[in-house]
This record gives structure tokens, sequence and C-alpha cells, in this order.
């Protein structure tokens, strides 16, 4: 346990109710409690999504900040005046360095050699900050956008159980307590046998007409306990597991299937399809030899339109080569299914895929898609890259659409078609689809 606050080493970093938030801590039980499998598997996870060699679940105790869950850290604890862990619980709120040694608040961490950081405070019920879930590298380096989003997912789960283990304890079921097994591969793998792994549907919109013309397949885990679980929580799991090939291949039969209904439901037209639905695939999945045919032969046996399918190009990890995505992603549009590169303007999504990939069309990221039409120099990007893909036969979706201003320049700008909050969140149908 900490020593008395007359012998803490002198910090700037104390929050307003430092006293208050100790004992907050104290009385959870956690610190020097042997280690847990969920808070290892969300620091595991935490580092494998923003790609840092290290993480932790990080508790900021009167003298020092112990580690209830360390991925790469060599140490159990460190003293307090070192981390950046600090600065967030005084702060409480989440803080991203890309390079410490250009900030002096950051000096001893720097000298320690750590020297990018982004971590998020862990709050308890009483709304008291107890330490931070963090990710750092020994390199200065810009984390990844979505990692502070990330990261407070991870956080939630890992405050849940917190807050869980102390009811058990208070309760008297300490000794029966056991770590959920939400993130162990065993549990993933019943989940996807007993149904808890489907695809919800986003609606699309056609920009010109503003009707919906189709809607794109995004997996959620019904977790009988947790409710619906984002596919960040769990897919860097499926990925390192091998899982995503069969969660892949069921959510392509969900998604088919429901288009199937969907179709029939409507009369047909001759021509192009008026509605169709878009299935991601991480580059892991395409690059496995018979990913397209499969495809294709579900496709057939659905008897819905080649062309009413898309199949949107992800990627998480490190990057895949080019030459392991071309003879699958050719063999689709042979077959006359469309495929856009998805998240474009972030990450993987580069210009080389435009030029080297048959694409049909891109996908506009929602970190690009957030700042128009205030930011004029991104709204020109955007005006830009519409124009330059149209001249390449590509269409352009933009995804994230939030407000009416964004709806209107990107309409204003012949953006083809576009996905967000303001036209609908995720549901279970595809058909009618939930909106709000
Ligand atoms: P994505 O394909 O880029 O999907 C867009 C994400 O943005 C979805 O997150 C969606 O719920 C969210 N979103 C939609 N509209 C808005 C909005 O207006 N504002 C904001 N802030 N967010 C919005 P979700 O469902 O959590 O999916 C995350 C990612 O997981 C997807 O990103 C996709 O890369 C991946 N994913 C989803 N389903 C599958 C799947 O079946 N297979 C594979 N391999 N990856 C999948
Ligand atoms: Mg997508
Ligand atoms: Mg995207």
């Amino acid at each position: 346990m900490g020593t008395s606050s007359a012998t803490r080493p002198l910090h700037a970093a104390t929050h307003a109710h430092e006293a208050d938030r100790i004992e907050s801590l104290h009385s959870y039980e956690l610190l020097d409690s042997e280690p847990e499998d969920l808070y290892d598997d969300l620091a595991l996870l935490a580092a494998t999504m923003c790609g840092t060699p290290m993480a932790a679940v990080a508790l900021v105790d009167d003298d020092r900040v112990w580690f209830k869950a360390r991925f790469g850290i060599p140490r159990a604890q460190v003293p307090r005046g070192f981390t950046f862990c600090e600065q967030v619980v005084a702060q409480q709120r989440p803080l991203v360095v890309a390079d410490s040694r250009l900030d002096p608040r950051f000096r001893t961490a720097a000298e320690h050699g750590v020297l990018a950081y982004a971590g998020v405070p862990l709050v308890g019920r009483d709304g008291l900050p107890i330490g931070t879930l963090c990710v750092f590298d020994s390199i200065a380096r810009e984390l990844p956008d979505k990692a502070v989003e990330w990261l407070r997912m991870l956080a939630d789960q890992a405050v849940a159980h917190i807050e869980l283990r102390r009811t058990d304890h208070r309760a008297g079921l300490a000794e029966a307590f056991e770590p959920s097994r939400l993130l162990r591969p065993e549990r993933v793998r019943a989940a996807l046998d007993d149904g808890e792994l489907v695809p919800w549907f986003q609606p699309v919109v056609d920009l010109r007409t503003g009707r919906r013309c189709g809607a794109e397949a995004l997996l959620r885990w019904e977790h009988p306990e947790h409710g619906p679980i984002p596919p960040s929580a769990f897919l860097p799991l499926l990925e390192a597991t091998g899982l995503i090939l069969p969660t892949g291949r069921h959510v392509v039969r969900q998604s088919l299937a429901a288009l199937r209904s969907v179709l029939d439901a409507t009369t047909g037209t001759a021509g192009a399809p008026a509605f169709g639905v878009s299935i991601n695939a991480s580059a892991l999945e395409i690059s496995r030899a018979g990913f397209a045919r499969r495809i294709i032969d579900e496709v057939a046996e659905h008897g819905v339109p080649a062309a009413a399918v898309t199949i949107e190009l992800t990627e998480s990890g490190a990057p895949t080569p080019i030459d392991a995505l071309r003879p699958e992603l050719q063999q689709l549009r042979d077959a006359g299914l469309r495929i856009d590169a998805d998240d474009f303007g972030n990450g993987h999504s580069t210009l080389q895929r435009l030029l080297d990939l048959p694409l049909t069309g891109i996908k506009l990221d929602l970190s690009i898609v957030s700042r128009v039409p205030h930011d004029v120099r991104v709204a020109r990007v955007v005006e830009w890259l519409v124009g330059g893909a149209h001249e390449l036969d590509l269409s352009v979706v933009a995804e994230g659409v939030e407000t009416e201003e964004q709806r209107r320049f990107l309409r204003d700008v012949g953006c083809d078609r576009a996905q967000g909050y303001l036209f609908g969140r995720p549901g279970r149908t595809l058909g009618a689809g939930p909106t709000g």
C-alpha cells in the first residue's frame, strides 16, 4: 500500500480530490492482487489495436503507479513523479503524447526512454479516477487517430469488471469469483457456434435521390449479458486466432440471405440493382486463396445479382502486400461484384491500392468526413478526391455523416452515396432499417 502523502515525492500532477481518490482506489482492494486474465487480455488488445509494444492497466497509488496488467513492461510498478498516468488521473481526461522530449512535464519519462504515450482514465462509479488504461512506445511516433476511442472502449470493460469484482467481494463471493472469459478464444468460438456473432446493418443512401440504396453489414457480438459488443473489441482476437475466417463466411451468408429477402419483397426493375449490401473483409481474409470462389458461389446460391454486392477492403494490422490481394479481388470483379477501399484517407488505404487494385469505389474515412465542410483545406481535398475518383470511374461513398451540413456539402461536391448516424445507426434488419 502507499505511504502517507508527507513522504510522497513532489509531483506536479495531483487530482483535485487526491485524498478521496486514494481512499477510493484502496477500497477496491486491487493493489498488489494477483494478475487476472481479463485485464491481461485488455492490455494485450490495447497494444494490438494501437500497434505499440507496451500497454498497461495502471493504478495510480499514493507513491507509486502499480500495474494490474502489463504487456511488454518489465517492472511491476514505478515511483510517482515519473509517469504520464498521473497526468491523466489528475486531469481526468485522455492524454496523447507523440514525443515526450518536447514537453518539459514529461522530462523524466523521456529520460527513461518512454517517448510516445496514449492513456485514458479508469473512472469508478464514484466519479473518481483510480488509474489508466494506456499504451506506450520507446520511439517517438503518432499513435492511430482512433487510439483514444479504442482505449476508452477497453477502459469501459475494465471498469465494469472492477466494479463487478468489488460487488462480488462485498457479497462474500470473492472465493467464487472467476475472471470473465469474455475475450478468450474458446468463448469467442462458442459465440460463433451459438449464433451470437451476427451482422447488423447500417443504411446507405444515394445522395442524388436521398433514397436508401443499400446497407453495410457490421458485425456485432450479441452477448447474452453484456449486450451488443462492437467489432473493435474482438476483431483483433478474431484475426490473431484465425477465427475471422469462419466468422467472415458466416457474415457473408447472413448478409446475402438478408439481401435476398429484401429483393424478394421489392419489385425488381431491369438494369443496375437498386439495392445492395456491402460486406467488410479484412486483407487477411481476402489474401487467403479461395476467398473469391467462396463468395461467388454464395452469391449464386442466394440468387442475388453480383452487382448488388460490394466487398469493402479493410485492414487494421500490418499492411498486406498488394500482390496478395489482387488475384482474389480480380476474380470477384470478373464475376461482377463491386470492391470499395474502406477507410480511404486513413491508415492503409493508400494511393497505391487505388492504382494497383481492381477497385470500383472508395469509401471516405470518417476522420475526413468529420472535418467537412468547416475545415476548408479538407473540404477542398474531398472535392478533389471525388472529382479524381469519378475520372477513374470509381464511385465515392462517405461514412460517418452526422450532420445536415456534411450531407449537403458531400452532395454538392458530387459524392455518390453516404452513410452515418444522420441517416441511421446500425440495427438488426437490412430492409426497413432503424433510424436515430
Ligand atoms: P467500417 O467498415 O469503417 O465501419 C464504419 C464504422 O463507423 C462502424 O463501426 C459504424 O458503426 C461506425 N459509424 C457509422 N456511422 C457513424 C457516424 O455517423 N459516426 C461515427 N462516429 N461512427 C459511425 P463498427 O460497427 O464498430 O465497425 C468497426 C469496424 O469493424 C468497421 O469499420 C470494419 O472495419 C470492421 N468490421 C465490421 N464488421 C466486420 C466484418 O464482418 N468483418 C470484418 N473483417 N471487419 C468488420
Ligand atoms: Mg466498412
Ligand atoms: Mg470505414
